[in-house]
């Protein structure tokens, strides 16, 4: 009895201790929500959304990818200008295209080597990274606030820019690695808002990082942190531009690029039709493709990838995300022949397992709506993708993503191909465009699938109506259909 009598007071002290340590955070936890009618929204933006530098804020910053600093390009190069030389001459008195591109390597390996990876995929040069935004929008100017693309900045007007994160990234880091990533930004949202949930919009290579965090992550925790999702012009089935790459398809397509720049002759300053009929410029292709042009073109990139190319983005892990499911194993076996050394083994794995996410997206992004979270799927579709890729040429994209992966399978007329007589599937109601060139009854989620023909895969313009759409969407329109809102329907055209 004693010796309880003796411990009470010490019990009490602990008690009392544990006491005043919790209380403020059990009081602070209501007084943080802000009451506002809104949640904190995160948008997750795509590949290359912020550039990456070397040195960045540094004396000697330049910008490694995309490779757009001019001038930084032809100071590296000309102080090469030997090698360049040398390589064409061997390249000429041999006849041989590997010798010329074998010339070439020491003057483009400055340009990318600071781009390369270990064969584990780990990230080697510690001076090259790109403008990241760990705090809410609030913290940052109104250049980076563009980042939220224009439903973020909607919501930032309408909340308060404390309420919307922007998450960017280095794209040769693995998916799993953001999707942790994307988890701590989550939790991060909730604490300093004070808001249970959050919404989020996904943009482009994005959408992957979410599918591995939905997988990963929200699923085994019952999609709890999440109210609603919206995808926009999604990677998570992957493209094919990203597939042709990792295949070593990069060739120029005499059609595609006929295509696209005839295409963009109106659009040129000055261009009068009349004085400039597109006919010629066809017959200058024609031209160029007959005196070997497109198959020198060809034969320079086969030997670059052979040579360079692949075994240096091959370790860039985030991209392999973009390939679509189909053509996954054939990109595997031409970027790790006879299965990939020991050393890359670690890395191959994560590929894989993020292989088997995309091919289960559809059940995962399912059970996320049984666990009533709103979502939804913007796709848009502007025309031929980039002509220096083996798709190229006949498939429907935005630009960078065919409309089939961006749509999660919806049926897509080719650009010269006929309409569909009539949908796939019958639903009892439409899903045909009215051009019958896309039939969505077969894309994974026909009723929460928009499609907006006319623009190319970023242009989510504040104040534009695919961003007012999407804001529309974030804020609960979701929840319905695609016929619920007689403004946005399934389909539309951008004037
Ligand atoms: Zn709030
Ligand atoms: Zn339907």
């Amino acid at each position: 009895m004693k010796n309880i009598f003796k411990r009470v007071p010490g019990l009490m002290l602990a008690l009392v201790l544990m006491m005043t340590a919790t209380l403020p955070a059990v009081l602070a936890a209501p007084d943080k929500s802000c009451g506002c009618d809104g949640l904190p929204l995160i948008v997750v933006q795509g590949f290359g959304a912020t550039a990456l530098y070397k040195d960045r804020g540094g004396e000697k910053e330049v910008i490694v990818f995309p490779p757009t600093d001019i001038t930084h390009i032809l100071k590296t190069v000309a102080g090469k200008a030997p090698y360049i030389i040398y390589g064409l001459a061997r390249g000429i008195q041999k006849n041989s295209m590997d010798s010329f591109v074998r010339g070439l390597l020491p003057a483009v390996k400055p340009l990318f080597e600071p781009l390369r990876c270990g064969a584990d995929g780990a990230l080697l040069d510690p001076l090259v990274d790109c403008a990241v935004f760990p705090e809410s929008m609030a913290h940052y100017g109104e250049e980076d606030r563009g980042l939220a693309m224009g439903h973020g900045i909607k919501h930032g007007e309408t909340y308060g820019w404390d309420h919307v994160y922007v998450m960017t990234y280095d794209f040769r880091r693995g998916v799993f690695d953001l999707a942790e990533e994307l988890g701590g930004m989550i939790q991060k949202a909730k604490a300093e808002t004070g808001h249970a949930k959050v919404n989020i919009a996904a943009h482009s290579m994005g959408a992957a990082v979410l599918s591995a965090y939905l997988a990963e992550i929200a699923e085994p925790d019952g999609f709890g942190d999440l109210n609603n999702v919206v995808l926009t012009s999604p990677g998570w089935q992957g493209t094919s531009m990203i597939g042709d790459l990792f295949t070593g398809g990069v060739e120029l397509n005499y059609k595609a690029f006929q295509r696209l720049f005839t295409g963009m002759l109106p659009e040129l300053p000055g261009f009068v039709p009349e004085k400039a009929p597109a006919y010629l410029f066809n017959a200058l292709f024609w031209g160029l493709d007959r005196v070997g042009f497109t198959a020198g073109f060809n034969r320079f990139v086969d030997s670059g990838f052979r040579l360079y190319i692949r075994d240096m983005m091959k370790y860039w892990q985030g991209m392999w995300a973009l390939v679509p499911r189909e053509r996954y194993q054939a990109a595997r076996a031409f970027c790790f022949p006879d299965g990939g050394g020991p050393e890359e083994q670690a890395l191959l794995a994560r590929l894989d397992r993020y292989a088997e996410i995309q091919e289960n997206s559809r059940l995962v992004l399912q059970a996320m709506q049984d666990a009533d979270v709103g979502f939804a799927v913007v796709a848009l579709n502007y025309g031929p993708m980039l002509p220096i890729f083996r798709s190229a040429g006949l498939v429907v994209t935005d630009r960078l993503i065919d409309l089939k992966y961006a749509s999660g399978f919806a049926r897509v007329a080719d650009l010269d191909g006929a309409p569909f007589a009539a949908q796939e599937i019958d639903h009892g109601h439409g899903h045909l465009s009215p051009d019958g060139k896309i039939d969505a009854s077969t894309a994974y989620f026909p009723e929460k699938t928009w499609f907006i023909e006319g623009l190319d895969h970023s242009n989510y313009a504040p104040g534009e109506s695919p961003s007012e759409m999407v804001f529309w969407l974030l804020e609960g329109g979701c929840r319905g259909d695609v016929r619920s809102n007689g403004q946005y329907p399934q389909f539309t055209v951008y004037e």
